[in-house]
């Protein structure tokens, strides 16, 4: 055994093999893979092996869709077969909204280029004869989903990496980990050590065990899983040999059962509802090759609506029952990448479907190691999503209702319950009694909209406008015609503080940072000139600088700071979490509000757009920026937790002449849509440039060198392949919620990033990317949006349809 190497992959399940093969393919050869026990020992051996491209993140769908494209490409360099059935797979919906979901899948999947066809139940009997058709009304064809032998597939990866030069010790359990000064490891194992430069946790099953050796408590729990092998079918054979092919794959979201051909039989397993957690503390590290007891009577509910829809399936025996465990993060989605406040420390781990996403994680895990950007837009599976919310209680709760929803359908305002509330501001009850509906922003409990007396406050769940519709359009009329307030607590909030504080931040960021008591906007690349944050930047002088941006990227973010920030004690970084909280006031009247509130004069000379102020607010102490995320003209007031309700207090009183009103998230986020602001996470995202982006007066090329300038300034000349375009939309009931595909003269051209009604204008609106060249088409109806089925005319707007030259905001 080595006693040195570059990499120490921690695991030899299917995702640490993938790993090291994608290691070896980038280039790092000097790589090893310990393994506990023997490769595949913890759940890759028992996996039913079924793969295919749907998820709700189209980004992870095309990791999928990588990860099938490339077993082929395995087959031939290690000479290992992976055991592949490439069948396509039936989706089944037995309800309307099922199947709106599904032509939504279905849409997304014409820009991902993956292959899908909807499709009558008649049709879809015809490809599959064991479903009745009765109980459903439509189906959905996957082209690209299948099943192979898990074993196979693993030694197959680990195969081609050991020809490509890596090396691999299997019962050589890691027992310890301990980092150097210098960022490296002492990786400890039973048959001695390896001293690395960096370690991934692959550990699966013990990946939560792999993460307490480094200190951390990692967001993953394994679930008990069942499915059943049946006796050979006489139907099965029969198909087999009248149609020359298999059985295609079933998904049946109402019984929640999956079900493919085994050799002349059926694999059928469930997510059922009752289900349970596995070593919810403390997995044992003598787990071997083991199954756990079946449990039929867990699963019965599903296995008899089951046996109503494919009736052949009641009359044939039970071969075998597999029980075994696997891991699922809180949102069912991997945990991927470097992590915040360790070095050289790297995480592949919660691979719910490691034969479907494997190889894509394995891909980005090593372009990221190997190049320092994972190469996609990897956020979906990013470790650093999660905050220190997700505890192990919050994660088994959240784990649990990931799973038991595995096929549900989730609707666009549909908040799912499990683990909230979570954390709460001082103002939580005030709000709740005003009939405040609350959604989960990074674990923080925020106001979407509020329900006024009589109205219960309470989402109707819905793909179409809902009942919200009235009431957020409401709030939105009473801010852009008097003044509303709002919570702000869930922007991520940072201070930079020291003499270095200002050439860091300039270093990092696209704009020039502002003079003393102004602020900025600005976008933040990567190397590749790629968005990777967007922050509003305050200086409030003596070397202090305060900075709020998306609260989901709080961590995402410090990881990039933590990595660039000089090591001379120059610069001190701050993260304040709910340290500071914020309530933000807008609309014409809102400096009224503000002048009740503060002796300091507010006027529009003393008190700029885009100026930054410390005052008293009330009896509070206060920063106060004069800019809000409504485009209208506003303020954010951030304070200490312990003033917030005071503050909240102060300003209603303060607003009930002017005629205050409260607003939420939702009439937010509208009024961003008619100022056509973008939103990180959905126009913003390390797919797009920041010329792409239309963020082209926060990117000044001419001041100091910045991460990413380079690549900015041919994007520039070049003007990138992409642009963001603000559309109106001929819709009807249903406005877009994202991921929809954009056409052009009947072709998919691009896709849209957000959208819904924007109330002040009365419009339907979207953003969305599509190749630069058609960015020019102002023609009226020149696009077209495909929204639940039906494709909506599209104008691409230039000016926001709100207040186009920006006067209100700065009146
Ligand atoms: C019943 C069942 C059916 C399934 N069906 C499917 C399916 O159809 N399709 C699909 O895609 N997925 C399926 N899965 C899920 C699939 O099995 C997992 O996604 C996959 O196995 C995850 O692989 P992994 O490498 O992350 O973890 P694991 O397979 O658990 O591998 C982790 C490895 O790390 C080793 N290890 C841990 N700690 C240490 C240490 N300290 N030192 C050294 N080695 C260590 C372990 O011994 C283990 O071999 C199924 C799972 C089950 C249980």
């Amino acid at each position: 055994m080595k006693s040195q190497a570059r990499v120490v992959v921690i695991g030899g399940g299917v995702v640490g093999c993938s790993v090291l093969y994608h290691l070896t393919k980038a280039g790092w050869k000097d790589v090893v893979l310990v393994e506990r026990d023997r490769l595949t020992s913890g759940s890759t051996w028992h996996a039913a092996g079924g793969f295919h491209t749907l998820n709700g993140d189209p980004n992870v769908a095309k990791l999928q869709g990588y990860t099938i494209g490339l077993y082929d490409e395995l087959e031939k360099i290690s000479g290992q077969a992976c055991g592949l059935h490439r069948s396509g797979g039936l989706i089944l919906a037995d309800t309307p909204e099922r199947l709106e979901w599904l032509k939504m899948a279905h849409a997304r999947a014409k820009y991902l280029g993956l292959e899908t066809e909807m499709m009558s139940m008649k049709e879809a009997k015809a490809l599959n004869p064991l479903l009745e058709e009765k109980y459903f009304v439509g189906a959905m064809l996957d082209a690209a989903d299948g099943n192979l032998d898990p074993e196979g597939t693993t030694h197959a990866y680990a195969k081609s990496a050991r020809i490509a030069g890596a090396e691999i010790y299997q019962n050589c359990r890691v027992t310890d980990l301990k980092a150097r000064a210098d960022g490296t490891w002492d990786v400890i194992t039973v048959n001695g050590n390896i001293h690395a430069e960096h370690v991934v946790n692959c550990g699966g099953l013990w990946a939560r065990e792999v993460g307490r050796m480094v200190g951390l408590e990692l967001p993953v729990l394994a679930m008990e899983h069942m499915y059943l092998v049946t006796d050979d079918m006489p139907e099965v054979i029969a198909y087999n040999k009248e149609r020359g092919r298999e059985l295609p794959h079933i998904i049946d979201f109402k019984s929640e059962i999956y079900m493919r051909q085994e050799r002349s039989g059926i694999v059928l397993g469930t997510y059922e509802k009752e289900c349970k957690p596995w070593q919810p503390k403390q997995t044992p590290w003598d787990f071997g090759q083991e199954l756990l007891p079946p449990d039929l009577d867990r699963i019965a509910d599903h296995l008899e609506i089951g046996y109503r829809h494919f009736p052949a399936l009641a009359k044939v025996g039970i071969k075998r029952v597999i029980n075994g465990p696997f891991t699922f993060s809180p949102d069912g989605n991997p945990l991927v990448g470097p992590v915040q406040g360790l070095k050289n420390f790297w995480c592949a781990c919660a691979v719910m479907a490691g034969f479907s996403q494997g190889g894509g994680v394995g891909l980005a895990l090593s372009q990221w190691m190997v190049n320092g950007d994972p190469g996609f837009d990897v956020w979906a599976m990013d470790v650093s999503r999660f905050g220190e919310w997700a505890t192990r209680r919050y994660t088994n709760e959240k784990v649990r209702e990931n799973y038991a929803r595995r096929f549900s359908i989730k609707f666009p305002n549909e908040e799912l319950p499990g683990a909230r509330p979570q954390q709460t501001t001082a103002l939580y009850d005030t709000m709740i009694a005003q009939g405040a509906v609350m959604g989960d922003s990074w674990g923080l409990e925020t106001p979407l909209w509020f329900a006024p007396k009589g109205v219960e406050p309470k989402d109707v769940f819905s793909f179409h406008r809902s009942n919200d519709f009235a009431h957020v359009k409401a709030e939105v009329l009473g801010v852009r015609n008097g003044v509303g307030v709002t919570e702000i607590a869930n922007f991520a909030k940072y201070r930079f503080t020291g003499h270095g504080a200002e050439s860091f931040l300039s270093r990092l960021m696209t704009n020039k940072m502002p003079k003393v008591g102004r602020l900025i906007l600005t976008p933040m690349l990567n190397p590749a000139g790629k968005l990777i944050g967007d922050f509003t930047i305050a200086n409030a002088g003596n070397d202090t600088f305060y900075m709020w941006g998306s609260s989901q990227a709080q961590k995402y973010h410090m990881r990039w700071f933590e990595q660039h920030v000089p090591n001379d004690g120059s610069v001190n970084i701050h993260r304040y979490d709910m340290g500071l909280v914020g309530l933000s006031i807008a609309g014409p009247k809102s400096r009224a509000v503000l002048q009740k509130l503060t002796d300091a004069e507010v006027s529009n000379a003393a008190f700029k757009f885009m100026d930054h102020r410390a005052m008293d607010i009330g009896n509070v102490p206060a920063l106060i920026n004069r800019v809000t995320y409504t485009g209208d003209i506003g303020y954010e007031i951030w304070v200490a937790p312990d003033y917030q309700r005071r503050l909240y207090q102060e300003i209603m009183k303060a607003g009930k002449d002017e005629g205050i009103i409260n607003f939420g998230m939702r009439a937010l986020l509208c009024m961003r849509l008619e100022k056509n602001f973008p939103t990180w996470y959905r126009e913003l995202r390390p797919i797009y440039g920041g010329f792409e982006a239309g963020m082209d007066r926060f990117i000044d090329l001419t001041k100091n060198d910045f991460i990413g300038r380079e690549a900015a300034m041919e994007e520039k000349r070049s003007g990138g392949k992409l642009c963001r375009v603000s559309m109106i939309v001929e819709a009807g009931d249903a406005d877009v919620l994202g991921d929809e595909p954009i056409s052009h003269k009947g072709k998919v051209v691009g896709w849209v990033t957000s959208g819904g009604f924007a109330h002040f204008v009365n419009k339907s609106m979207a953003q969305g990317y599509v190749p630069k060249e058609l960015a020019d088409d102002l023609g009226k109806g020149a696009f077209e949006i495909e929204i639940i089925g039906e494709q909506r005319k599209a104008t691409i707007i230039i000016d926001p349809p709100f207040d186009p030259k920006g006067e209100r905001m700065r009146s």
